[in-house]
């Protein structure tokens, strides 16, 4: 896949938000947001979420670090900057010295750490961003990376494929246990440019929105051509055409599992589409 990203368009958007007093930060949070929203193969399901951290003032005119996170209820695809509600930064990251936090818990504390009382829910992956250090994180459930995490080698096939640029996180409910294992694997090796969530999906993070965009776009394209060559490799070897048939054929078999797991998954009551 290709990046989309045009400075031009970036810096108008940035103009058009700084009239109406959003900040540039969060102005290209909004872009950046938009353009992974707008790919169906990146946003299974209107999942995924993506996050700026910068500074803003409180009710009271006191500037505070916060965390700029995806809503629950807002379209990526058609971002706003109140669908992305500040929550301040500080106590989120106190939040990772426990052993555990309930999902109860977990909402309370984001809310009562919101600048805007009146903001939408912050998402379920809040803490995971907050507790990456860098300043856009973006997150999408991509097609590609599902298929190929949704193999039995899955974990395995990452590893060689992205070899160290990426961390590999095992299968953890979204929420405060995955988000402490993330940042751990993160932290393991502070090189890697994102991770990758065995059967849920991919962070990738930059110190810009675009490139922590260009990243995500990069890091989809590897697994799409790692997919491509499976499925080459199955057409050379399997035996007479007439008995293949589509639970043959490994990448596309993945495809439909991974999108099995999100519907299970939304179907438990586990979770919400936006908010994983
Ligand atoms: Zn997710």
């Amino acid at each position: 896949m290709e990046s989309r990203f045009v400075e031009r368009d970036a810096e108008a958007m940035a103009d058009r938000y700084a009239k109406a007093g959003v900040g540039c930060d969060l102005a290209l949070r909004v872009y950046t947001t938009r353009l992974l929203g707008e790919d169906k193969k990146l946003v299974l399901h209107g999942g995924g979420n993506t996050s700026v951290k910068t500074v803003v003032p409180d009710l009271l005119g006191d500037d505070v670090e916060v965390l700029c996170v995806k809503g629950t209820g807002w379209d990526m695809g058609t971002m706003e900057p109140p669908g992305m509600p500040a929550v301040r930064l500080a106590p989120l990251r106190k939040l990772r010295a426990r052993e555990a936090v309930s999902d109860e818990e977990m909402v309370r504390v984001q809310r009562a750490n919101l600048i805007d009382p009146m903001a939408p829910n912050p998402s379920v992956e809040t803490l995971l961003h907050a507790f990456i250090p860098h300043k856009f994180v973006d997150h999408t459930h991509s097609t590609a990376i599902l298929s190929l995490t949704d193999q039995p080698d899955g974990e395995q096939i990452c590893t060689e494929l992205y070899d160290g640029r990426m961390g590999i996180v095992p299968y953890i409910m979204p929420g405060f246990a995955l988000a402490k294992r993330s940042a751990e694997i993160y932290e393991a090796n502070p090189k890697a440019e994102g991770l990758i969530l065995h059967k849920h999906g991919i962070f990738t993070f930059g110190a810009s929105a675009r490139e922590a965009y260009e990243r995500m776009i990069e890091m989809v394209s590897l697994a799409e051509a790692r997919l491509k060559r499976n499925r080459k490799a199955v057409f050379v070897t399997a035996a007479p055409a007439a008995r293949l048939n589509a639970s043959s054929l490994p990448s596309c078999g993945a495809e439909r599992r991974s999108g099995q797991f999100l519907v299970r998954m939304v179907w438990s009551g586990v979770t919400t589409p936006d908010w994983l």
